[in-house]
């Protein structure tokens, strides 16, 4: 992966320059504004644990909540060796414009642990995260009607089932504890499809995207995902589903991977599940058969594409490299990938940005659901599947017997499709994005002035959360 370039802003700067955009569309009782951007808390500790060698070491970790317009806040838990307090309220924040874009009734939060996870064994893993939870739950960080974690960059099913756990040990009276973390394996309070959610919820606002004639001009592009060429930086969990689903199920071309060792090319298109075994392997994406390969991943980005992926980490796309880039299309997957200066060189040239707030955001929605699940202690689908089933049944039973023909396989299909968890949160998940999209284009052109995606995004956002103060009070 390419590393952090300086920027004149810090990242949470380059987030509130970005919102700033959007108040100026806004007509507001004089210092709103400042409540909205300011981040409500941070909590900073530092915990000792033992080691497997017996030796003791202290870590250093966050939580930040930036708005409780809402609750419970939302956010992940990152465990990186770059996390800084910084990051962790730039991260939150903008988690509570995220959720507000796409209606998930949550106000925004983030946690950072300061550490870099491969140099731990397993065990020593889950000692440092049941301590962490421990500290948060403590002092009331986490819970499921205050503050709820998820999976972010170095944690997945794993850490939120630890988490979930000390939170039972804490409160072994609350009947909710499952909800007090999301992201957990299926098999322990967790549900179908949220692994792949943030990956699948590009996917669903790319094909909204291709749907909207006028958009895909503007990107100065024609037709469809099929064929489309993509760039795309990182193949973590988000950046590889992504990968994956366009190219598998839309037809796209991954013509290259940039990874944190290099970037690897095929311009015939790069099988996604091969390089993911292959990185898994090796640990690396150099020696990939068939793919030419450069040890320059930041010179990844400069490659020309239809359609450029942030997938791995903030503030990529800078004033150092923004002007060599060949994409008019970029794909904001990671959060915070390009900095506020080069967003606005990026606009200035007519490249299309989607937007981290909206594009990512199908992470929190599918977190929403199982928080729900959680706390109504049923899957869904359980009570409705075999009725669905047998109503599809009997209506194809009526047809054929009323057309005397027998019903072709593909509408049999659609007649049969079983309404299971996963059935059920791909359908909110896609109804979810697409909604949000539609929202969006309505803000982009309430007035002469066609505004971009992001300030579209954040203006949406603003309008449903400044409604919540003005209703509720501050
Ligand atoms: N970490 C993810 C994000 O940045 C998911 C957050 C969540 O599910 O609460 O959106």
């Amino acid at each position: 992966m390419t590393t952090l370039t300086r920027s004149r802003l810090s990242f949470s700067q380059s987030v509130n320059y970005m919102v700033n955009r959007a108040f100026e569309h806004l007509d507001l009782p004089p210092g709103l504004k400042e409540q909205i951007m300011a981040c409500n808390s941070v909590l900073q500790v530092q915990f000792p644990v033992r080691l497997d060698n017996g030796e003791y070491r202290t870590f250093t970790a966050w939580r930040a909540v930036h708005s409780d317009h809402r609750v419970p806040v939302k956010g992940g838990m990152r465990f990186a060796p770059h996390v800084r307090q910084d990051e962790v309220m730039a991260l939150a924040a903008l988690m509570t414009y995220k959720c507000a874009i796409v209606n998930v009734p949550y106000g925004g939060a983030k946690g950072g642990l300061l550490i870099s996870p491969r140099d731990y064994s397993d065990e020593e893993l889950e000692r440092i995260t049941r301590r962490f939870a421990r500290e948060l739950i403590s002092k009331g960080y986490i819970g499921p009607a205050v503050n709820v974690p998820a999976p972010d960059m170095g944690t997945g099913p794993r850490e939120m089932a630890w988490i979930a756990d000390t939170y039972k040990e804490m409160h072994p009276d609350e009947l909710n504890y499952f909800a007090s973390v999301t992201g957990k394996p299926v098999a322990n309070g967790g549900i179908r499809g949220r692994t792949e959610a943030t990956g699948r919820g590009i996917q669903y606002v790319l094909r909204e995207f291709f749907r909207h004639p006028e958009d895909v001009k503007m990107a100065d592009l024609t037709g469809d995902l099929d064929g489309k060429r993509i760039v795309i930086q990182g193949l973590g969990n988000v950046g590889y589903h992504a990968a994956k689903f366009l190219s598998e199920e839309d037809g796209a071309k991954i013509v290259a991977i940039i990874e944190r060792d290099g970037v690897i090319m095929n311009e015939k298109g790069l099988p996604v599940e091969a390089v993911k075994a292959y990185l898994t392997e090796h640990d690396s994406v150099q020696g990939f058969p068939g793919a030419a390969y450069d040890t320059d991943g930041a010179k990844g980005l400069e490659l020309a594409c239809d359609l450029l992926i942030l997938a791995a980490l903030e503030a990529q796309v800078t004033l150092d490299n923004v002007d060599n880039l060949k994409t008019s299309l970029v794909v904001e997957a990671a959060n915070g990938p390009v900095t506020f200066d080069a967003d606005t060189r990026l606009r200035q040239r007519g490249v299309v940005i989607l937007p981290d707030a909206f594009v990512n955001a199908g992470g929190v929605t599918v977190s929403y659901f199982e928080w729900i699940k959680n706390l109504s202690h049923i899957r869904f689908g359980r009570m409705a599947r075999r009725l669905d089933e047998q109503h599809g049944k009997r209506v194809i039973e009526a047809l054929e017997l009323m057309t005397g023909k027998k019903v072709p396989d593909e509408f049999r299909a659609d007649l049969m499709l079983q309404t299971d968890e996963l059935a059920l949160v791909r359908s909110g998940l896609d109804d979810t994005m697409r909604e949000a999209y539609q929202e969006i284009s309505e803000a982009r052109h309430r007035t002469n002035e066609v505004l971009d995606f992001r300030t579209a995004a954040y203006y949406v956002a603003l309008k449903k959360i400044t409604r919540t103060h003005l209703d509720m009070g501050v």
